[in-house]
């Protein structure tokens, strides 16, 4: 095993934030230690809820010998932060900063009896979908598995201390973060290699615990990968549907270019019957005069009936439609109130579970991947500007 890890803070100290519990064993393995040690590793960095109890020299129940080993070859490294937002109703934004000009979101959204926490799987997104700010601003890399759990790290870490310092909990088995959605920036699918860890260190026991139906993957709609996660991790699944045709999603999600309503549908039925819950939420953002009709919820429910008619418990699908957060030049406008109302009347009535997503965090609200765009044009802006001035600095410098 190579003591190289893309995110350690040193080029020779692995961050254990890039292990599930196996890789975690195999890691204690190659340092001469017995594998079960990595259950009390994994324990100390994923389940203590605060970030300084990831200092090696802290893990009181691990051996004198390991805590000084660790120390020469590991780190737990994370995120720097960016900023912070936090809004008057609970819900708090964090940017954090990956290197190379990029910034990732994630959001914490309090509600009663639940936290969930939405994440982001890439920096940037290559699937292009003509209403997210992230789509407009392309692709820059995959996150490593260490960089989206660490989203999850921080968060849990942070929420804890915040909510011990106000006397709500001093539980230190209550986790805060109860529900995690892969619904930030990026396409999960697309990085399927960090992600398929990164669900098993949420998943597991001595990780976050959280049972499978609380972790939910949204997708475009990648369907060989959708047969894979149902094979290796079936976790709960939200599709980014948008349109009920393909006309009009070849438009808007240019994935369907590829794969086809019909495929990703056959794929969502074959899911269904791998996954934790007995539906599968389809994510459908109302774009005023393009996809927000009348007709258009009355194709959907055709297109909806065969998975319906399939599931085992004859549920197959809930909508969630999602208010349109315009961004500059998307040259697309939310669609109004009255109309989203409708659109979730037609589907309701036709027995199709349908809710509107509440805005939350009003007061800090920016289209999702819009805080992390202005962040990168931001640095790059002034990156350009270091550049242009260089040359000259430096003929300054040679001529003296
Ligand atoms: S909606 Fe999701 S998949 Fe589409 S461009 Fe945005 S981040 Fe990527």
């Amino acid at each position: 095993m190579t003591l190289m890890s893309p995110d350690s803070v040193t080029p020779t100290r692995v961050n254990l934030l890039n292990f599930d519990l196996d890789g975690l064993a195999d890691f204690c393995e190659h340092l001469g230690e017995k594998r079960f040690r990595a259950v009390q590793l994994f324990r100390w960095i994923h389940q203590r809820g605060d970030p300084g109890a990831c200092q090696f020299d802290q893990m009181s129940d691990l051996a004198k010998s390991l805590r000084v080993k660790l120390q020469a070859v590991a780190t737990v490294s994370p995120l720097p932060v960016v900023s912070q937002h936090i809004s008057t109703d609970g819900t708090i934004k964090w940017l954090f900063d990956v290197g190379d000009a990029n910034a990732i979101e994630t959001v914490f959204i309090p509600e009663l009896g639940r936290g969930t926490l939405c994440v982001s799987s890439q920096a940037g997104c290559a699937m292009g979908c003509r209403f997210c700010a992230t789509g407009h601003q392309g692709f820059s890399r995959n996150l490593s598995t260490g960089e989206i759990i660490a989203q999850l790290w921080f968060a849990e870490g942070f929420l804890r201390q915040h909510s011990q310092s106000h006397g709500h909990s001093d539980d230190r088995s209550d986790r805060v973060v109860t529900n995690v959605v892969l619904m930030g920036m990026g396409e999960p699918l697309q990085n399927y290699d960090a992600l398929l860890p990164a669900l098993r260190v949420m998943t597991c026991d001595h990780g976050y615990g959280l049972s499978r139906r609380r972790v939910t993957v949204s997708t475009s709609g990648i369907v060989p990968m959708m047969d894979r996660l149902a094979q290796d991790c079936p976790v709960a699944l939200a599709v980014s549907l948008h349109a009920p045709n393909d006309v009009l999603r070849d438009q808007l999600v240019p994935l369907n270019l590829k794969y086809s309503l019909h495929d990703l549908l056959s794929a969502c039925l074959r899911y269904l019957a791998h996954a934790p819950r007995d539906f599968i939420t389809f994510a459908y953002c109302l774009l005023d005069g393009v996809n927000d009709g009348d007709e258009h919820a009355r194709q959907l429910i055709q297109l909806m009936q065969t998975v319906r008619t399939h599931s085992r418990a004859g549920v197959g699908c809930k909508f969630n439609l999602i208010p349109f957060n315009p961004f500059p030049d998307s040259g697309l406008r939310p669609s109004s109130p009255e109309r989203t109302q409708s659109f979730a009347r037609i589907l309701n009535a036709a027995g199709i579970t349908t809710t509107v997503r509440k805005t939350r965090g009003g007061d800090i609200d920016a289209a999702c991947g819009q805080l992390a765009g202005d962040i990168r044009d931001r640095t790059r802006v002034q990156q350009r500007m270091e550049r242009l001035h260089r040359p000259r600095f430096l003929h300054q410098e040679s001529a003296t």
